[in-house]
């Protein structure tokens, strides 16, 4: 029998079966059906966020404290099973399906402790005998909208930090993935949370992310996604003056300098490139490669792809699962053709595989002899697609580096420590790393980035305070 999924609307579990939700690893399996809400639900979920948010606002750290603990206790106890769900769904590997649920578990972990640590600060006034305390307080109903290829950490680390700090949540998983959106959200509710505080509204965005746009009773809306999507949030907001942060694409740069450890940035480079199959808003999709150490640099690259397993999400020699579904598949195969048309020469992969499953499999694609003005460098492709651009030195590949719409991440290979200090500092990005792959974050420090790939404050660790609070400054005469 499939697999039925309601909304939680209200602490009551409703809807009709909507959509099915496929496997991009075996077409022909069926995770399960769920419902999908139309613009009447939204109304419901975001008028029970708003009625529960008051006593939840008021509630005791504590209280907060437990439901988080619990529902990360859970989730790691679980990991195996839900990273395995995550892995069917999604279709990136059971390893990193479970790393991810991992991290989950981490986001409710370090969240829970947050909410006995918010504090404020108590300042003496310029007039004599008041004295000024400054504190923060929960924002209101937080409207949460997701994409696909982080189905159960980008939940998590807006999910966690906003119920932390007193707020009630209306969350809204991308259309792709609802399972693990649904798991998360069963976990929190058993885990105690009081009716209304998290809603669960599975459906179209242009449906149930619309009608959240549109209501004046959402307070604040934490986004990620595409830029257009983004966009459209951020209009949405300023008509209704409310919060909102976004967290959108990216067109990493990875530098590789001549004095690097070749097999560090081939290592940097594979991983950050394709591994979750290209599918992160991280990955290095321009690799800027000077010319001491372009040819080596490439030929060690290639060598490696070429034993790279792609193949089915739940085997586990697989190292690159399929590509999330035949849109974005047909998104890869379009950039591919558009690149070649531009004049770069593909130098590895980039073809179409058949499994032992029908899926989305596609084979790694490298493009050497790329320009940064090529669209291939410039638009997000989103999938297991890097570029070469060689380059003469340091300077100009800083300038490629910084010369992007986006600013997510960024990375340098280099051994010399004049030049990774130089990068850190000069590189226009969010996120820096030396000698490590762009993509790869730790949980308990801020994420984001700049230009076109992030508006508002930062995610994540302490940072998230930022967003899911507001500040308040009171005075008072004592005599
Ligand atoms: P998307 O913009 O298509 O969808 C994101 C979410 O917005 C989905 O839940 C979707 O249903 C919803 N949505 C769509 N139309 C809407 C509307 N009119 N109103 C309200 N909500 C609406 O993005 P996607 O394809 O799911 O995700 C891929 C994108 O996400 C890539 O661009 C990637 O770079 C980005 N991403 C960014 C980060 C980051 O932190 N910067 C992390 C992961 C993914």
């Amino acid at each position: 029998m499939t697999l039925f999924r309601k909304n939680l609307i209200d602490g009551e579990w409703l809807g009709e079966a909507g959509s099915r939700n496929i496997n991009p690893s075996n077409t022909g399996d069926v995770v399960g059906e769920y419902a999908s809400a139309g613009p009447e639900q939204a109304k419901q979920a975001i008028a029970a966020a708003k009625a529960a948010f008051p006593a939840w606002s008021r509630s005791a750290p504590l209280a907060r404290h437990a439901v988080l603990k619990k529902a990360s206790d859970e989730i790691m106890a679980r990991k195996d099973e839900i990273g395995r769900n995550l892995a069917r769904e999604e279709g990136k590997t059971l390893a990193e399906g479970i790393g991810e649920t991992i991290r989950a578990a981490q986001l409710f972990d370090f969240f829970a402790g947050e909410t006995l640590r918010l504090s404020g600060e108590l300042v003496p006034s310029v007039r004599p005998g008041v004295g000024v305390e400054i504190t923060r307080e929960a924002v209101g109903v937080v409207g949460i909208i997701t994409p696909w290829n982080f189905p159960i950490a980008i939940p998590a680390w807006k999910i966690a930090p906003a119920l932390a700090y007193g707020n009630t949540i209306v969350f809204k998983p991308a259309e792709l993935v609802p399972e693990s959106a649904w798991t998360i959200v069963d976990i929190l509710h058993r885990a105690g949370l009081p009716k209304g505080v998290l809603n669960l509204v599975m459906g179209k965005g242009s449906v149930v992310g619309q009608a959240m746009l549109d209501s004046p009773d959402v307070n604040a809306i934490t986004f990620t996604g595409s830029v257009g999507t983004g966009k459209r949030v951020a209009a949405a907001s300023v008509e209704h003056m409310r919060k909102f942060q976004l967290e959108m694409g990216g067109k990493n740069p990875l530098v590789v300098l001549d004095d690097a450890d070749l097999a560090v940035a081939v290592d940097c480079a594979i991983n950050g490139a394709y591994f979750s199959t290209g599918q992160r808003c991280t990955a290095s999709s321009r690799l800027v490669v000077t010319e001491g150490i372009h040819d080596r640099f490439v030929a060690a690259l290639k060598e490696r792809m070429e034993k790279l397993v792609v193949g089915d999400a739940l085997d586990a020699r697989t190292q690159i699962g399929p590509v999330v579904d035949a849109t974005q598949l047909k998104q890869d195969e379009d950039y591919i053709a558009i690149g070649r048309n531009e004049g770069a020469e593909l130098a590895f992969g980039g073809e179409r595989l058949d499994g032992a499953t029908p899926g989305f499999y596609l084979t790694p694609a490298l493009f050497t002899g790329a320009t940064n003005a090529m669209r291939i460098s410039r638009e997000e492709i989103f999938g297991p697609v890097a570029n070469v651009i060689r380059v003469k030195d340091y300077d100009e590949a800083l300038a490629v580096a910084n010369d992007t719409p986006f600013g997510l991440t960024s990375g340098i290979c280099t051994s010399s420590l004049k030049h990774a200090t130089h990068f850190k500092r000069n590189s226009e990005a969010g996120m820096v790393m030396v000698n490590l792959p762009t993509a790869g974050v730790d949980f308990h420090v801020p994420f984001g980035g700049r230009k076109g790939s992030s508006y508002g404050p930062r995610e994540q660790g302490r940072y998230a305070t930022e967003f899911y609070t507001t500040v308040k400054t009171a005075y008072t005469f004592a005599g």
